[in-house]
């Protein structure tokens, strides 16, 4: 495994992505992100000049070809990428799901990480090995009451992961995914406010019921992810293939 490795991190000009880029970067990893939000990609260049940061909607593959052009001419092969990105979609009860959101979180969570896959894939075996990591989550091992679109979308990833890890292993290129739970932030915050108010009750109520569903009761941190990310495509992971690892303090159920 080259001591510094070519690394892709989708969606991670903020938040979780955001969180493992800094930690490959203090490995001495070089790195290339994407991102959608035009906003956060000039604050992420201001704060990292060094690592190449490409506009990019990883749901349309027009757009990942040219996310791909971008990282060849940045980085100059890949060793490594992580499919990051991910929206937490509609909160209802499933008849009352629009269509256009369930495709769009499919479009986004599921056929994104193909999209980058497809295109990663000959890279990492042009460089001779190398790993993929998938972000899926904790609802991609239980369901997930009026979450349909993201559970499914995350339990898709787990089968998804596990075939390219048995597909690309002779190459030397393992395949895994991690699975967070609650990460403390404002996407959390909002999922637990869009879950209160189809609950019909308070904030305050539905935080404590989150935090009551982890034997831990705590929810994560950003650099608790971004660890089993570094341990993963660290040497220390070298016989891990094929594997759906939760960071989520032990998500008991997703009865929220
Ligand atoms: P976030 O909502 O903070 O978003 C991170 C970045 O993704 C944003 O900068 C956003 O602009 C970008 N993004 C959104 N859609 C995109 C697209 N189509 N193409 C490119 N970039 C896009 O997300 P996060 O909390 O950092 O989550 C990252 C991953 O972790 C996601 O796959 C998410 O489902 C998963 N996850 C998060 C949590 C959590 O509690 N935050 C829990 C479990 C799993």
């Amino acid at each position: 495994m080259a001591t510094q490795q070519r690394i892709l991190v989708t969606a991670a000009a903020r938040g979780i992505g955001r969180a493992m880029v800094e930690g490959f970067l203090a490995r001495g990893d070089r790195v290339h992100i994407c991102d959608v939000d035009e906003a956060a990609l000039a604050e992420f260049r201001a704060a990292h000049p060094e690592v190449g940061a490409t506009l990019a909607d990883v749901s349309d593959p027009a757009q990942v070809d040219q996310l791909f052009d971008a990282v060849e001419r940045d980085l100059g092969g890949l060793d490594v990428l992580v499919a990051n990105a991910g929206i937490a979609g509609p909160t209802a009860a499933v008849e009352d799901v629009e269509i256009e959101a369930w495709q769009r979180t499919i479009d986004i969570n599921l056929s994104g990480a193909f999209y980058c896959a497809r295109r990663a894939v000959p890279l990492i075996k042009a460089a001779g090995g190398g790993s993929i990591v998938i972000i899926s989550s904790a609802a991609g091992l239980f369901g997930y009451p009026l979450r349909a679109p993201y559970a499914a979308s995350k339990w898709a990833l787990i089968g998804f992961a596990k075939t390219l890890a048995m597909e690309l292993g002779s190459f030397g290129i393992r395949v895994n995914a991690i699975c967070p739970g609650p990460v403390a932030g404002p996407r959390i915050d909002g999922v637990i406010d869009a879950k209160a108010r189809a609950r019909d009750i308070p904030f305050d109520e539905m935080r404590e019921t989150y935090l009551n569903t982890l034997s831990l009761h705590t929810f994560i941190d950003r650099e608790d992810i971004a660890n089993m990310a570094l341990f993963l495509t660290s040497s220390a992971g070298a016989k891990i293939s094929g594997q759906a690892l939760a960071v989520d303090g032990h998500t008991e159920t997703l009865r929220t």
